[in-house]
């Protein structure tokens, strides 16, 4: 396990060679990569978004990420959860997870939280994190996420993806006067609007965490222009791809801090 030391520049012979088209990049660099070593990342939700997300941050380096799931794999998550095999059937998501992140990149920390966010949780969850990210299946659980991370001050990037239909966006919630995600829905009340009902494309899920995962790294090393205040509506059945600017709504109760 990696001993890290805040912004110092202590990439290992090994780093150099693991991370090589990282700090290729002029984007990244030598000193971008080690700053993302010293990053905390959330993942919440290990299903088919999580998993190719988990995957892309282990690769990337991200120094330390705490996976949250509560359910154990089943076979109709085989489909698009790449995460898993038919040996891991029954077996705990985050237990699975932590196994198959940690031996792609053995030199970073994962911690493992098998449990289900909800209304009980406490924003100390998120401390010393600095970027969470919603790879969840449902309104409920994106909505907690929202107040959480607005009490707590730290960028949100959601996702979802329902049939072939897909959506990323990057809430600000660490910046003032941003708009948050119960700008953009309100209080919906949609029990029925998760894949799990209505069926998903493979793939899909696959594109939407991977556009994820390198959002959360231009956010971390504030590269170009994220999906900040934006809505990436992507419509596979018809190849169709939308940006939509968001607004804050003035009369949003959650980011007016009234709820
Ligand atoms: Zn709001």
């Amino acid at each position: 396990m990696r001993k890290i030391e805040k912004n110092k520049f202590d990439l290992t012979d090994e780093d150099l060679m693991r991370y090589n088209k990282h700090i290729l990049l002029p984007e990244i660099d030598i000193q971008g990569q080690n700053q993302l070593l010293n990053k905390h990342v959330a993942l919440i939700g290990l299903g088919g978004l999580g998993c190719p997300i988990g995957y892309y941050l282990s690769s990337s380096g991200i120094g330390e990420i705490t996976i949250v799931d509560k359910d154990e794999v089943d076979i109709t998550n085989l489909q698009r959860q790449i995460l898993y095999t038919n040996d891991d059937l029954a077996k705990r998501k985050v237990d699975v997870a932590y196994d198959k992140m940690t031996a792609l990149n053995p030199n970073i920390t994962i911690h493992k939280l098998d449990t289900e966010i909800n209304l009980k949780t406490k924003p100390n969850i998120f401390k010393d994190i600095d970027l969470i990210i919603d790879a969840t299946d449902n309104f409920e659980t994106r909505s907690i996420l929202n107040k959480l991370t607005l009490q707590t001050k730290k960028p949100l990037i959601m996702g979802a993806a329902i049939q072939m239909m897909g959506q990323v966006s990057v809430f600000r919630n660490d910046l003032d006067d941003m708009p948050c995600y119960n700008c953009l829905y309100g209080d919906l009340d949609n029990e029925s609007t998760s894949c799990v009902e209505q069926g998903v494309l493979s793939s899909l899920t696959g594109i939407i965490g991977s556009i994820q995962a390198t959002e959360a790294i231009k956010v971390l090393l504030d590269i170009g222009e994220s999906l900040q205040s934006k809505l990436l509506v992507i419509d596979m059945k018809f190849s169709n791809y939308k940006v939509i600017k968001l607004v804050k709504d003035g009369n949003c109760k959650v980011c007016k801090g009234k709820i």
